[in-house]
């Protein structure tokens, strides 16, 4: 098999509200670029990339000379040919192989006529849980969705616990000064008090204010705290806490994994398929983390189906899963796939058993989601379409105002 052409589609999907975080907003859809990659006995192999447009659709299609007549068995290489570490320096391109990565698994899956769980060892699971990753949301086109007050957070965590079955709850904070969230994810955890719990401002609280934040939630059923403070050395301040520590921000890659085994900061690696450079580094990882007694979990950088089925066939192989796995997709209004989205039952989604990843494209969907594009282009994720002109500090103390 040799792969003879590379494609990239820029969708935007909609999402039920605008979805809030420390750093902007997810302004009401994610724009995703879908990534197929062609075989020369005409199988398609897709991937999937966070953003798009004009500069995401050239990079992919700057990859096609190196990747034409590429074998797509040929996995390692595949790590050198477009991503070594010193070249990288220079071009960047993790998350790109990434994208390349998931459509050769895809590839010889499909070629194989086997799941992609059985090229990474074969599923110890069959179904991989999910928390219910809740987002301070701004009220949607139609007026209807805000995520505001304590009352609404808890009523929007009933309803998505209602309708997916999610026994563990993760708070994306980072938004409002961090005395009002604390009153927010206390009133959570009040609301189920057997349920677990996991707070993520996305690095945006000083040392000083993570431990205060900290010190007030020791008493609650907490799985971790993830991401309290910026930077390797500000986690590891706070490891006297007695709160497991988690990450997906300060470990994203082997040389961080090793300072922190080296000089322990944080205590749970939330793996994520795309910022690793593809499912298998997660793998690898891991296995790192396995050796050192490590937690891990399934991160989620806003997927929709393609990207989704990564975290699937890898939470399925991984024997040291002892957290659910995160996903932004119930957030979603649809998908691009055949069947559209994949149901949550019991607060899990089932790990696909088709050949390679077990997602094929609706083309229908797709191309109604590419014109979508096309009409909307882009958004500043960087942004809060509510606060024209602000930008956080790093530790931030430009919170939004509550009232
Ligand atoms: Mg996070």
């Amino acid at each position: 098999m040799k792969i003879v052409d590379i494609r990239a589609t820029t969708v935007t999907v909609p999402l039920e509200a605008p979805l809030r975080h420390s750093n902007g907003a997810h302004w009401g859809r994610f724009v995703r670029t879908i990534v197929e990659v062609e075989a020369d006995n005409g199988l398609i192999g897709l991937g999937e990339l966070g953003g798009g447009g004009e500069s995401a659709e050239a990079a992919i299609r700057g990859l096609r000379e190196y990747l034409v007549g590429h074998d797509p068995f040929a996995l390692e290489a595949l790590r050198f040919a477009i991503a070594n570490p010193t070249a990288s320096l220079y071009n960047n391109r993790t998350q790109l192989l990434a994208a390349v990565e998931f459509a050769c698994l895809d590839l010889i899956g499909q070629h194989l006529d086997v799941p992609a769980y059985d090229l990474l060892g074969g599923k110890l699971r069959d179904r991989v849980p999910f928390a219910s990753y809740l987002f301070f949301r701004l009220a949607s086109a139609s007026g209807d969705g805000e995520v505001r007050t304590p009352e609404q957070l808890v009523a929007h965590a009933r309803e998505l616990r209602d309708a997916h079955g999610f026994t563990v709850h993760k708070l994306k904070g980072g938004v409002f000064p961090p005395g009002y969230e604390l009153e927010c994810y206390r009133a959570l955890a009040s609301a189920w008090p057997e349920d677990r719990f996991r707070y993520d401002p996305n690095g945006s609280m000083s040392v000083a204010e993570a431990r205060r934040f900290g010190q007030a939630i020791r008493d609650l059923p907490n799985e971790y705290f993830e991401d309290p403070t910026w930077g390797l050395n500000g986690m590891r301040q706070l490891r006297d806490l007695g709160i497991p520590l988690a990450t997906n921000t300060v470990v994203v890659n082997f040389e961080q994994l090793a300072t922190n085994v080296r000089d322990p900061a944080v205590d749970v690696i939330l793996l994520d398929t795309t910022f690793w450079g593809g499912i298998r580094p997660c793998v690898k990882a891991a296995a790192v983390c396995e050796t050192f007694q490590l937690g891990v979990a399934v991160h989620s950088s806003g997927e929709l189906g393609i990207q989704l089925a990564t975290m699937l066939h890898l939470g399925a192989v991984l024997p040291n899963l002892t957290y659910a796995a995160d996903a932004h997709y119930h957030h979603l209004r649809d998908d691009v796939i055949v069947g559209g989205k994949m149901p949550y039952v019991d607060g899990t989604i089932a790990v696909p058993d088709g050949p390679g990843l077990g997602v094929r494209l609706d083309r229908e969907r797709v191309a109604r989601y590419a014109e979508l594009y096309r009409e909307l282009g882009g958004y500043p994720y960087d942004r809060d379409p509510a606060r024209p002109g602000w930008y956080p500090l790093i530790p931030n103390d430009r919170w939004a105002d509550p009232s």
